[in-house]
């Protein structure tokens, strides 16, 4: 079959770079098999790093405790020497099975696969910002609307107007604003930060150091909701605001930045024409295969009888979905269990040194 150009051809692609999907990557590296990673989010971790990056875990199998960090830092270490090739910040939309067999996978950036398996590691769904329901936003994403920020200078001398109410919300505003009391390069003309009412989800601290800029006048609280947007021509120049006592109110703005955190979207898992359950993908537990051949799906994202959302839990699907998927991917090759511990091909392909044992 003629490829169309751009398309990577691969053995296996995994849909989620959550601690279930990483390991997955370490359980098809020992069996020779090299993956595609692809995931919403710009880093890996899911989970573990969206919602409790700095809280500890403490039931994962001989790690007494470990922060949501410090795990995924351990399970990029472990998967190293396999080389996988991650594509972040992005959303695989489409997923269609060939007439070879193969699927062809689609991302929001067109980025193509066509893979002999995939490994659906979706968890409770892909990352994405929770963003205003303001008409005709959408059109300013990415110039004059920004869900997450670089660094200060896009806001370099700009009036600024933030949506949030948590940690990045208020540091950014800080951020901006002490640039602006320091005669920092990127400074922004004027912050203003908005928030349905007068009450933060951020630490403490900032919350105090932010109130204490408010009430210095170095920059604006508006308390209130997102109503419309003003335009001049193709330019985004202010937004409408219903603020606490009920009154509209426009506020001018040259940069737009919501930062409200980010929500899962199960989105495009459920258009794949696969069974579910409940939103989750219906597996069996001897492959963890969903029902059509090739597809397997592993951690929070499947159901079966019995089904925990634990993490070690998904590391043992990720185990048996590799041996499960080798038939498809390598027919020809016969699969052996081999231990870590004694096994020279195994560490080869770790890349650690082979120890006799006593
Ligand atoms: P996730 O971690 O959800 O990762 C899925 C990834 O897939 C995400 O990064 C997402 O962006 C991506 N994705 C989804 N759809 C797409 C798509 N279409 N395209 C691209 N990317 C996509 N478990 C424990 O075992 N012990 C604990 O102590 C523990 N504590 C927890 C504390 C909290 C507060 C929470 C919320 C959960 C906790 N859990 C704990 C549960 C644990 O985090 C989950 O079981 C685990 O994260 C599941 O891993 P996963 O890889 O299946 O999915």
């Amino acid at each position: 079959m003629a490829l169309p150009a751009g398309v990577i051809e691969t053995d296996a692609l995994v849909i989620g770079a959550g601690p279930v999907g990483l390991f997955q990557v370490f359980q098809l590296g020992l069996q020779e098999v090299q993956a595609h990673v692809v995931d919403a989010l710009p880093t890996p971790g899911g989970q573990c790093i969206e919602l409790y990056a700095d809280k500890p875990i403490y039931d994962i199998p001989a790690l007494a405790v470990s922060t949501g960090r410090e795990l995924v830092d351990k399970l990029m270490a472990q998967i190293a020497p396999f080389n996988a090739r991650f594509h972040l910040g992005q959303v695989v939309t489409t997923l269609q099975k060939q007439d070879d067999g193969r699927f062809l996978v689609e991302t929001s950036r067109s980025a193509r696969f066509l893979a002999k398996t995939i490994f659906v590691a979706a968890g409770v769904g892909a990352f994405q910002p929770r963003t205003l329901h303001v008409d005709g936003l959408a059109a300013f994403e990415g110039t004059q609307l920004l869900h997450s920020l670089p660094d200060a200078s896009v806001c370099a001398n700009r009036n600024v107007v933030i949506f949030g109410d948590g940690d990045e919300a208020l540091e950014w505003a800080l951020k901006l604003c002490a640039a602006n009391a320091d005669g920092h390069p990127h400074k922004a003309k004027r912050v203003t930060l908005v928030h349905r009412r007068d009450a933060f989800s951020a630490a403490a601290q900032t919350v105090e150091r932010f109130r204490a800029l408010v009430s210095q006048g170095r920059m604006q609280f508006v308390p209130g909701q997102a109503l419309g947007l003003e335009t001049v021509q193709d330019r985004l120049t202010g937004i409408q605001v219903l603020d606490a006592d009920g009154q509209t109110r426009t506020l001018p703005l040259e940069m737009l930045l919501v930062l409200q955190g980010l929500s899962p979207k199960l989105g495009p898992v459920a258009q794949w024409g696969l069974d579910m359950e409940r939103k989750q993908l219906q597996v069996d537990t001897e492959k963890f295969s969903t029902s059509e051949p090739g597809i397997f799906a592993v951690g929070d994202i499947n159901t079966y009888p019995g089904k925990k959302k634990l993490i070690l839990c998904g590391f043992h699907e990720a185990t048996l979905a590799a041996f499960g998927a080798m038939p498809i991917i390598a027919p020809e090759k016969k699969v052996l269990l081999q231990y870590t511990t004694t096994s020279p091909k195994l560490h080869k392909l770790l890349g650690v040194e082979t120890q006799k044992l006593a």
